[in-house]
């Protein structure tokens, strides 16, 4: 018998662990639940019951191919190794499969199991499924991890497209085992998720269809549209990703066979569709690369001098959505009705925070995760490392995002905004952006909680003494 453990990877196709541990022979498979380390980790209720949604749909999968799927109450990582060489004695399991998971705790948790199953003298197998290329298989010329996007990019595209694999199928049905699973953890089931998830899709039947939807429908126009919040033009596939309903490679594949089979075609919908997805796997590679990341330290650790505000009535009215600001306001208000923000708001929002109100990043990021249904440890440190400026390569920073100008530029006729700060609906398309101070009480809507030029050089004269430059 052989055991398939799931992590991030909760599907049937393209699983290199489930496909080769089911060309070995039987297979019977677990997951467990660490309600007490996503805590730890700072996931909240959105994530985990998506993950639920999500493990209850592979289940079924899994079960038309006779695999059963225990899914068991672990808690915390550490009584990981004991729990899975228990149910290795129970099934005489001879060999485990599994993904890696490239954040610190995770590999940790990883190299323990290891230890104890070699005691055992259980073999392992662990494949690279999250990315496309392992993280550290593609280095600079110096045989350094790449700090900078574009150069890892440049040469993540060349070795792949001489390495490139279509994705794998689902392994083939299995006779049928006789194993029954348990009851899954009561307080994983009891789990309610705070936002309305209704129109995040589960299951890999529904998210390879939105994955074609997508694809037949929006790529092309993605380079233009993807800006603008008001406007569907995203995929809308970070949740899944991030849970490992479909993996990297079946977006990646998709997006080839729609770019003529190239990386880069000169399309710029499908081009700049595929460089995001190389964004994904690039911070896959930093969080291996530089693991002080993974310990709450910035990428950039001079940055780490800086002394952040504590300023408890900033850092609540931004989370409640109350700053004053619309566009940010309706940023998080998305967040807190939906579990999911627009890209381009989520740095609108996290340089808002970070360098307008002065707030420590770690704050923010952890806010973020708490509520988003698709909070991924490197996607999110990434990007709220990058908003800070402490990050890799972040934005410089004195290129500062003036929230008012985003606004006007990416949601041109308020739209966005009259969709979650529906107090300021009846402004006109200019004044919706930044009402005057008389509007904003008609409509009760907050005043600004900072002044933008005085926060602006605040932030700029705390980045020069950090650096020794000379203040203006
Ligand atoms: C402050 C901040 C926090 C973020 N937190 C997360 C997070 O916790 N989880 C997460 O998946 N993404 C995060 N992102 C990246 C990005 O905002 C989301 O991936 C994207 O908005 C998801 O929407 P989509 O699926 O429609 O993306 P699309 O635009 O359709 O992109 C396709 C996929 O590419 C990947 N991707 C796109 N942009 C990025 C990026 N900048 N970095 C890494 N991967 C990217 C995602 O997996 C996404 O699903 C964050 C960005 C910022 C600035």
């Amino acid at each position: 018998m052989n055991l398939m453990w799931f992590r991030s990877d909760l599907r049937s196709r393209d699983n290199p662990a489930l496909f080769n541990a089911c060309k070995q022979g039987p297979v019977m498979a677990v997951y467990f639940v660490c309600m007490q380390q996503w805590q730890q980790h700072g996931h909240g209720a959105n994530k985990m019951v998506y993950l639920r949604e999500s493990l209850s749909a592979l289940q079924k999968n899994l079960a038309v191919l006779n695999i059963p799927l225990l899914v068991i109450d672990a808690g915390s990582f550490k009584k990981i190794p004991a729990l899975l060489s228990d149910i290795c004695q129970q099934h005489a399991i001879e060999q485990v499969f599994f993904n890696h998971e490239y954040e610190l705790n995770e590999s940790r948790r990883d190299q323990q199991v290891l230890k104890r199953l070699t005691q055992l003298g259980i073999n392992s197998h662990a494949f690279h499924d999250q990315c496309l290329i392992a993280p550290g298989e593609n280095l600079t010329q110096q045989g350094k991890y790449f700090s900078v996007f574009t150069p890892f990019k440049r040469a993540w595209i060349q070795k792949m497209a001489a390495q490139y694999q279509a994705p794998l199928s689902a392994p083939k049905k299995q006779a049928v085992l006789d194993l029954t699973c348990p009851a899954w953890p009561a307080k994983f089931m009891q789990l309610q998720a705070s936002a309305d998830l209704s129109d995040v899709k589960s299951g890999e039947r529904a998210l390879h269809q939105q994955l074609d939807d997508f694809i037949a429908q929006k790529i092309t126009g993605y380079q233009a549209e993807r800006d603008f919040p008001a406007l569907n033009g995203t995929s809308h596939l970070s949740a899944a990703l991030a849970a490992g309903v479909l993996s990297l490679r079946q977006c990646m594949h998709a997006a080839l066979l729609e770019n003529n089979g190239e990386f880069q075609s000169g399309r710029p919908g499908p081009d700049t569709w595929i460089s995001e997805l190389i964004w994904r796997e690039f911070y896959k590679h930093i969080v291996q690369g530089f693991p002080h990341i993974n310990r709450y330290q910035a990428f950039k650790t001079e940055t780490d001098q800086i002394r952040w505000l504590d300023n408890p009535a900033h850092l609540k009215a931004w989370q409640e959505g109350k700053t004053g600001y619309p566009i940010v306001d309706a940023a998080m208000r998305q967040l807190l009705h939906t579990g999911w923000m627009h890209n381009r708001l989520r740095m609108v929002s996290a340089m808002f925070f970070t360098k307008n109100l002065l707030l420590d990043w770690r704050q923010g990021e952890m806010f973020f995760m708490q509520h988003l249904v698709d909070g991924d440890f490197s996607a999110n440190n990434g990007g709220w490392q990058w908003s800070a400026s402490t990050g890799v390569d972040a934005a410089p920073y004195f290129r500062m995002f003036n929230p008012t100008a985003q606004s006007e530029k990416f949601d041109p006729n308020g739209d966005f905004i009259r969709t979650w700060v529906p107090e300021l609906r009846a402004l006109n398309n200019k004044e919706i952006h930044n009402p005057g101070s008389a509007q904003r009480k008609t409509c009760a809507y907050p005043q600004p909680i900072v002044d933008y030029a005085a926060s602006r050089a605040r932030v700029l004269a705390t980045f020069k003494a950090l650096y020794g430059e000379q203040h203006d």
